[in-house]
């Protein structure tokens, strides 16, 4: 069955109207295959505008509807809507936007028209082959992964957990705290880093929706939105996390690592300040 198109190209005052020839590219579209019925109007998205494309799918009994106005970001939600209203599946709907790609983007008025009447031609070819679409529901996991925790991760983690969301936290290095942890002050404001980031540091591990999980790397992702796998390597550090009091000894004891930077050691009563 050939298909039954209305098509409705949309002034947005003088924002379209100003630089796309309206009356030559509904002519133009009238005279394309399928197209039973072609308009054009001050505000589309207006009440009125949105009762004109109503009216016409059942006037005319449209099996298919383009409007030619702004982008999708915009109004497709609107115009699918009124499609709906009517009667009309909403994905046999189809935008073409001739305000952000035609009209707002040249003066010339020739040019303008030119580029509108193809992305409308275009629009009016791809809606025939849409097919109905029924929206479903399908259960999502809500909990959100956190890779890095630098300032960045720990303010996503903690915004998050806040919202009442279960957050992974993974940290590749022993300790969060990124880059920041390793300032004394920041630029441009001259705050000391510290005070920013500490009491965030402190909140991340205390926080009842956020499973840290620092030493880990993120080896696998699996999935798809809403339901995605996750295989965390947790490196091992042979240490309990929760007797720790981050004193530092062990590391000290440990031939196998190397501390750059200035630190105090203890040797029995003695305490040396070695770089
Ligand atoms: C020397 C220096 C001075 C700076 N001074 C300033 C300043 O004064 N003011 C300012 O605004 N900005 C400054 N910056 C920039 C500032 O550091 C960054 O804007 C900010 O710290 C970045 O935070 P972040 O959380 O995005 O990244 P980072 O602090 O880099 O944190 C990233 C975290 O992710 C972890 N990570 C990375 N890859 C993985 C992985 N695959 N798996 C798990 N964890 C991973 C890292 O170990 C790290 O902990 C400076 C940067 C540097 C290097
Ligand atoms: S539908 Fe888009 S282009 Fe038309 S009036 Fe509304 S905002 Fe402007
Ligand atoms: S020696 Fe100190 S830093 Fe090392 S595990 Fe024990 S308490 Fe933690």
């Amino acid at each position: 069955m050939a298909e039954r198109i209305g098509v409705y190209i949309c002034h947005c005052g003088t924002n379209i109207a100003g630089t796309v020839n309206v009356d030559e590219l509904t002519e133009f579209a009238n005279g394309l295959d399928g197209v039973v019925v072609a308009q054009n109007y001050h505000y589309m998205c207006s009440d009125p505008g949105q009762a004109l494309i109503k009216d016409d799918i059942k006037e005319h009994d449209l099996t298919r509807v383009v409007v030619a106005s702004c982008s999708p970001l915009m109004h497709e939600p609107t115009f699918r809507r009124a499609c709906a209203e009517a009667g009309l599946n909403a994905y046999l709907f189809q935008m073409a936007n001739i305000r952000e790609h035609a009209s707002w983007v040249t003066e010339d008025h020739g040019k303008a028209t030119l580029k509108a009447k193809r992305l409308v031609a275009a629009a009016i070819r791809r809606v025939q082959h849409h097919e109905p679409l029924e929206p479903m529901e399908v259960p999502v996991n809500p909990n959100a992964l956190v890779v890095g925790a630098g300032i960045t991760g720990i303010e996503a983690a903690l915004k998050l957990a806040d919202a009442g969301k279960k957050v992974y936290l993974v940290e590749r290095e022993p300790s969060i705290g990124g880059q920041m942890s390793k300032f004394d002050k920041t630029f441009p404001t001259l705050d000391c880093a510290a005070c920013i980031l500490t009491p965030k540091m402190v909140s991340v591990g205390q926080h009842e929706n956020i499973e840290l999980l620092t030493y880990s790397e993120v080896e696998e992702v699996s999935g798809y939105v809403g339901n995605f796998k996750v295989r965390i390597k947790h490196k091992p550090r042979q240490v309990d996390l929760q007797k720790c009091t981050g004193c530092g000894i062990c590391w000290e004891q440990c031939l196998g690592m190397r501390i750059p930077s200035k630190r105090t050691i203890r040797k029995g009563d003695l305490v040396i300040n070695k770089a």
